[in-house]
């Protein structure tokens, strides 16, 4: 059985994506990490996000991989490990821009699609109900208004002792979600059959508990 999460940034993905791939003993694929890694590299190299002759020569040339180390899941850019470098704003907004782009979807459906043949899993990100796993057993959109989401971010930043405003962090959400939702190759949206779970009133034990009645009710 596959489990796809689609939903907007900040929703609780993979946190909850996490804890149900530990209920039910599945393996967790979180692809943001994904196009995280290739935006690392198009950083590191200054390549300009708008080029999108550059980003895609460059796409061809990356080896993105994932391993598995003590259960969490590590991305591989080239190789090496570049799990502490991909949480950055910077990086998540250079993602959200070049993912748009065909050669980087591409590159990365076609390796998400090879692991979900290799086991069960959950797997998170904009694009999973509509493109990578079609037939996935169980689907879920997963939401939260912006307010809700910019303020889980702005706790999060402020625990690590991180400057930060709530309204640009409600801003830059928003930017995210139009872009994600706007683009024209896979936009974020509802798969027909994904069952929406708003998460905006729910605790994280609340959501996982609807989600496994529906994995239940699916088995
Ligand atoms: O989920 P996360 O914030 O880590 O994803 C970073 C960016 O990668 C998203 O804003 C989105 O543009 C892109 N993404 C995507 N398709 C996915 C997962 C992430 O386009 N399946």
């Amino acid at each position: 059985m596959n489990i796809a999460i689609d939903g907007p940034a900040g929703a609780g993905k993979s946190t909850i994506a996490k804890k149900l791939a530990k209920d039910l003993g599945y393996i967790y694929v979180d692809t943001g990490a994904m196009y995280r890694a290739m935006a690392l590299y198009f950083l590191e190299q200054g390549i300009s996000a708008s080029d999108e002759a550059a980003v895609s020569a460059a796409a061809d040339g990356i080896d993105i991989s994932i391993r598995y180390e003590g259960g969490q899941q590590q991305v591989l850019l080239n190789g090496t490990d570049v799990n502490g470098k991909i949480r950055r704003e910077e990086v998540g907004n250079m993602a959200s821009v070049t993912s748009a782009y065909p050669a980087v979807r591409k590159k990365l459906v076609l390796l998400q699609q090879k692991i979900a043949k290799t086991a069960d899993v959950i797997m998170d990100g904009r694009d999973i109900g509509t493109c990578v796993l079609p037939d996935a057993e169980v689907k879920i959109y997963l939401t939260a208004s912006s307010l809700t989401r910019a303020k889980r971010r702005y706790g999060e930043l402020a625990e690590k002792g991180e400057e930060c405003d709530l309204y640009s962090i409600r801003r830059d959400i928003e930017e995210r979600d139009y872009r994600d939702m706007h683009r024209k190759l896979s936009p974020l949206r509802q798969a027909d059959d994904a069952v929406l779970v708003d998460s905006s009133e729910l605790g994280i034990d609340e959501v996982v508990e609807e989600i496994l009645k529906i994995c239940r009710e699916r088995q």
